[in-house]
Order: C-alpha cells, then sequence, then structure tokens
C-alpha cells in the first residue's frame, strides 16, 4: 500500500499542473467588467494557492518516493503524501470549476470530469479518514 499510495498521488500531482495551468490561461483570457477576470484578487489567489500547494505536493511526494526507495519504512510518509496530495487535488479542481464559472459546471468542457475524478482520489487506496487514522496512530494517538 505505501508503493501504491506514493505513486497514484505523483499522477494526481501532473493533474494538480494541469488544472492550475488550464486555471491560469482561462483568468488571462476571460473578460468581466472590462479586464481579464485574473486581474481580480479573488481569481488571482485562487491560482496563487494552486500554485504553492503544487509545489509542496511535488515535494512531498519527491521525499516519499526516495523514502520508498531508501528507508526501511515510509508507511507515514506514503499517508501523509496520499492524504495531502489527494485533498489538494480536490480543492485544485473545485477552484478550477469556480474559475470557469458556468463553463466549468457543463460537460462540454473537461473541468467537471476532473472534480469527479478528483473525488475518488480521497477514497481509494485508502480514505482520507483512514489516513488520519494511520497518522495519528504514527503520532502515538
Ligand atoms: C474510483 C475508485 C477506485 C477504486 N479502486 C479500487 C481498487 O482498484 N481496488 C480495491 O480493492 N478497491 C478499490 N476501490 C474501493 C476503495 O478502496 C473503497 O471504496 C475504500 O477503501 C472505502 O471503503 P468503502 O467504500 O467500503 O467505504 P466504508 O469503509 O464503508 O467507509 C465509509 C465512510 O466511513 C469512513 N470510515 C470507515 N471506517 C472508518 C474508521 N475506522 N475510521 C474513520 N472513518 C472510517 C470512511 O473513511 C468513509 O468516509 C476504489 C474506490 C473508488 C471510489
Amino acid at each position: 500500500m505505501d508503493w501504491e499510495r506514493i505513486l497514484l498521488v505523483a499522477s494526481h500531482v501532473g493533474v494538480i499542473e494541469r488544472l492550475m495551468e488550464t486555471s491560469l490561461a482561462y483568468a488571462r483570457t476571460r473578460s468581466q467588467f472590462g479586464q481579464p477576470i485574473g486581474k481580480f484578487q479573488a481569481v488571482a489567489h485562487k491560482i496563487a494557492d494552486m500554485k504553492t500547494q503544487l509545489e509542496a505536493a511535488r515535494l512531498l511526494t519527491y521525499r516519499s518516493a526516495w523514502r520508498l526507495e531508501n528507508s526501511r519504512s515510509a508507511s507515514l510518509d506514503a499517508s501523509i503524501t496520499k492524504l495531502f496530495v489527494s485533498e489538494t487535488l480536490v480543492k485544485t479542481a473545485l477552484d478550477t470549476v469556480q474559475i470557469h464559472g458556468g463553463y466549468g459546471f457543463i460537460a462540454e468542457f473537461e473541468v467537471e470530469r476532473a472534480l469527479r475524478d478528483a473525488v475518488g482520489s480521497t477514497i481509494y487506496s485508502g480514505t482520507s479518514e483512514m489516513q488520519r487514522n494511520i497518522i495519528a496512530r504514527w503520532l502515538g494517538l
């Protein structure tokens, strides 16, 4: 499961990056009230958060993969990484839908599909609740 959890989320890091880039491109080109929506701080901050969480998710995944290769146990790292990356993916997908407004909700754009796929990531390979149980157990709780 350590191996599965770390490698699964490596692909999710790629999806988070794609969603961030999709949101960025849309925020630069979609205009409302005479300016690109990316000029509105409420929109820009969502994308700034996506970038911040993307880089954190990437580093966490690299570190866990290194530990998987070089340490005796990577269970705690695997749970922390699975929890953080999958919940970041859901948040990023939800914010991507929000940034796309009505277009984010309709099936012609692939944004709503990304959100549906993202939700599964907090369920398979151990739900978020189970990852928190594992982390708490490692902390002696
Ligand atoms: C897209 C997708 C792909 C999947 N692929 C696979 C696969 O390839 N192979 C496979 O074997 N399975 C797969 N699954 C199944 C997945 O592993 C299970 O759905 C998951 O482990 C949760 O089990 P459950 O559905 O029985 O939910 P339940 O165990 O009934 O959980 C329901 C809710 O209760 C919570 N809960 C349960 N027990 C506890 C507890 N002790 N402490 C706190 N909260 C708890 C859960 O976190 C969840 O929120 C997949 C699921 C999805 C959605």
